[in-house]
């Protein structure tokens, strides 16, 4: 028995919906024997344009583009937002295929956790710093994310994935997971799509109240903040520019900190090299991230 539930509207748009691994496999097997190149975009659903932007950018280089749709459990921990999770699978399969998802991916649960599951993917240090905080979500969330991922890796075999520069952790930990465990996978990142006002578009944008919204801003505004004033040369004082910015909209963040964007270390000065400058804080009913990448930072110093 066939378990392929392509039907319309997405199928009249071009994207074919597989659940099972099996089908998954079968659905790539033709471009694979042919030498297509595959491209992967996972996400958690709930499209936006960050999501669309990659599997565009998918689109305009390889032949057959996977999207993944799952909500994954791992890397919520407890009293996180799973729950929650805003979830409308028909809007994404929609909003996927006019961006030129070939075929969509949505595993069930026991699909991807079957009975027993117990095996973790943990990429040490990157993954308990920042984020991985045991204060904050925790080394569990990297531990999750990576699992998943290699998985995904795994069952779709990429030639190339696409990620999002919003979340720069995550991005570190899927580098050095894939680097580490041997991957044969390209993996290409994007910048963040953000909305006009500054603010990163992010599914969990969708808890926030209109005075939350609006209160949001100040993340971006803070890391340009911290951009702009890291011109003059001294980190230190660009942080606490930052930092004021956050507090002048009442937002304490959980972090806002500059760190090397591939081991996640931190930076204490400014010497030429890329710094990340991350920051987390809970606003409103969101937790919400962001970043920016300073590069060029010698010889800087404002006319
Ligand atoms: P998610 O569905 O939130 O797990 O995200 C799926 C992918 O989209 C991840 O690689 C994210 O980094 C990426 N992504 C999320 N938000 C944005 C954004 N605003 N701009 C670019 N990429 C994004």
């Amino acid at each position: 028995m066939s378990l392929a539930l392509t039907d319309p509207p997405h199928a009249q748009a071009g994207v074919k919906l597989v659940r099972r691994r099996s089908e998954l496999r079968a659905a790539l097997a033709g471009a694979r024997r042919e030498g297509g190149s595959i491209g992967l975009v996972p996400t958690m659903g709930w499209l936006h344009e960050g999501h669309l932007s990659l599997l565009r950018a998918a689109r305009a280089e390889c032949d057959l583009v996977v999207m993944s749709l799952f909500v994954n459990p791992t890397q919520f921990g407890p009293g996180e937002d799973l729950e929650r999770y805003p979830r409308d699978e028909q809007r994404d399969l929609e909003l996927a295929a006019e961006a030129g998802a070939d075929l969509v991916w949505a595993p069930p649960l026991e699909e991807v956790y079957p009975d027993g599951f117990s095996t973790q993917v943990e990429v040490g240090g990157l993954g308990e710093v920042l984020c991985g905080d045991p204060e904050r979500r925790g080394p569990a969330h990297f531990r999750g994310v990576a699992t998943v991922v290699a998985k995904l890796f795994n069952a779709v075999q990429p030639d190339v994935a696409w990620f999002g520069q919003k979340d720069a952790q995550q991005v570190a930990v899927i580098r050095r997971m894939a680097r580490d465990l041997d991957f044969p996978v390209r993996i290409e990142v994007l910048p963040t799509v953000r909305e006009p006002d500054g603010l990163a578009m992010s599914s969990r944008n969708a808890y926030l109240e209109p005075a939350d919204r609006e209160r949001a801003t100040a993340l971006w505004r803070a890391l340009t903040a911290v951009e702009r004033e890291a011109r003059s040369g001294e980190l230190a004082a660009a942080l606490e520019a930052g930092r004021r910015e956050l507090a002048a909209a009442g937002i304490e963040p959980e972090y806002l900190e500059a760190r090397d964007p591939e081991d996640l270390t931190p930076v204490g000065e400014l010497d030429g090299r890329p710094v990340l400058v991350a920051v987390a804080s809970r606003v409103g009913g969101a937790r919400l991230i962001d970043n920016i990448l300073i590069h060029d930072t010698e010889g800087e110093a404002p006319t």
